[in-house]
């Protein structure tokens, strides 16, 4: 058996360690010439720690990320609105841990490279599409720089890890056509600065209609300079957007009014604005849950199959549980066709609930509930506006749809 992955992100590296330790032969082709530490910080959420340490990463993981070990809700007015505990101090038995996400994906390709062997992960390949017969099936490569074609390779299935506009997605579905837009537009940057409240707190303030500001440590003594890599998304609606390119870089006057007196007595808003090193614009976008992702031999995985908004950190988070079960379904199964088959039917119907619910009520729908209540006002206390019942009823129902509910989570037998 071997199993060819097309795109070696979180989610096809993760395939990659995850087939390998099932003792399944497994090669990688990714379009970058060279795969670099692009993006900003990422959130892992112990659903996903807890897959990253059944493939023994967990440790290198977590030498170079921040564990969070609270969530904190805020207003506009920097006001209180719940401190919830995260991760091991929750009372789960795997942490929450944030990343800067080209870091996760170079740790992932190094542990790949070692245990896989380097040959195995193949760079400059951008696949043109893929077909099969009874035998097997075949991916068709090009030269991602001169576009020549670099041939084919066989193998028994080949898995599409190819990112939100995956080529062998819209070889299934051509008419599908661009990412919706959620009306939402993302400025993602990060800061050098002082910790902030406990030093391992991710913040979210706001509300749709002020805009919304999220903010988490991704890396403690920044290159020994004793100080902490602050990542921050700035979402604000609006219905003008540029192109989806996670790399296209973003302007401070484009947003900063919503956030200009944001002057709290835990952290300063614009100052941390003003003092990025980097800053990003990318629009909230997600597509339509599709009726099929198997086709005999092949199927999607990770945002491939299930681009979501980015509310809530499930986007890399639902790649690795991806991961996970196609390689149960693969170990399970005689057949491939069964085995992708038995894979989807797993996990489409799971992700296509958190796209939608991530589109109505992510896990923060609360603060948008509270502007409404207090007209934007600040309040006197918050009992008076919401009760704590109902914000942990809002809250958990999120998280049972996504998986990391913490009862179930620490009950449920492993994956694989
Ligand atoms: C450059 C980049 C920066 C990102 N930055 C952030 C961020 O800062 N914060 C965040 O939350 N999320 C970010 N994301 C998205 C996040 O990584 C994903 O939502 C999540 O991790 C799911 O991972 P994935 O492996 O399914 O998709 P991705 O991480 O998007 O990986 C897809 C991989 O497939 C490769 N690929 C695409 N087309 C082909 C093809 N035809 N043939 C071969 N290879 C192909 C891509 O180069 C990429 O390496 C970023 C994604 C990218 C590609």
């Amino acid at each position: 058996m071997e199993v060819l992955i097309v795109g070696g992100g979180i989610g096809g590296l993760t395939l990659a360690l995850s087939l390998h330790q099932a003792n399944i032969p497994v090669r990688v082709y990714e379009s970058v010439p060279e795969i670099k530490p692009l993006g900003v910080g990422i959130n892992l959420l112990p659903h996903a720690t807890r897959e990253f340490e059944a493939l023994g990463v967990l440790d290198r993981l977590a030498e170079e990320a921040v564990e969070n070990t609270e969530m904190c809700f805020y207003n506009q007015h920097g006001q209180e609105i719940l401190v919830e505990p995260r991760g091991l101090a929750a009372g789960y038995k795997w942490p929450q841990l944030s990343i800067h996400r080209g870091r996760l994906q170079m740790i992932l390709l190094e542990i790949a490279k070692e245990r896989l062997g380097a040959e195995r992960i193949i760079t400059g390949h951008h696949c043109r599409y893929a077909d099969q017969n009874r035998d097997g099936a075949t991916a068709y490569f090009d030269d991602p720089v001169t576009g020549d074609s670099l041939g084919a390779v066989a193998a028994d299935v080949v898995i599409a890890a190819d990112g939100i506009k995956s080529t062998l997605r819209r070889q299934n579905f051509p008419s599908e056509g661009p990412p919706r837009y959620s009306g939402i537009n993302m400025w993602r940057g990060v800061t050098r600065t002082e910790k902030f409240l406990s030093g391992h707190s991710m913040v979210l303030a706001g509300s749709l209609r002020t805009g919304k500001f999220v903010i988490y440590p991704i890396v403690d003594n920044v290159d020994g300079s004793g100080q902490t890599l602050i990542n921050w998304i700035a979402e604000i609606e609006t219905d003008d957007y540029l192109t989806e390119d996670w790399n296209r870089e973003g302007r401070i006057e484009d947003f900063i009014d919503s956030f200009a007196d944001w002057h709290f007595d835990w952290l300063d808003v614009p100052d941390l604005i003003h003092n990025a090193d980097a800053i990003y614009e990318f629009p909230m976008i997600d597509r339509e849950p599709i009726k099929q992702w198997t086709y005999g031999r092949t199927t999607l995985l990770g945002d491939a199959a299930h681009p979501m908004l980015p509310r809530g950190s499930n986007g890399a988070c639902q790649a690795v549980l991806d991961a996970r079960v196609l390689t149960k379904c693969l170990l399970d199964n005689d057949s491939f066709q069964e085995a992708l088959k038995v894979y989807e039917a797993e996990r489409l119907p799971a992700t296509a609930e958190i796209v939608r619910m991530n589109r109505s009520s992510g896990p923060d729908i609360f603060l948008t509930e509270i502007d409404n209540r207090t007209g934007g006002e600040e309040f006197d206390n918050i009992n008076d506006v919401i009760s704590p019942e109902e914000i942990k009823e809002l809250a958990d129902a999120y998280k049972i749809t996504a998986g990391f509910q913490k009862d179930r989570l620490n009950k449920r037998l492993p994956l694989v």
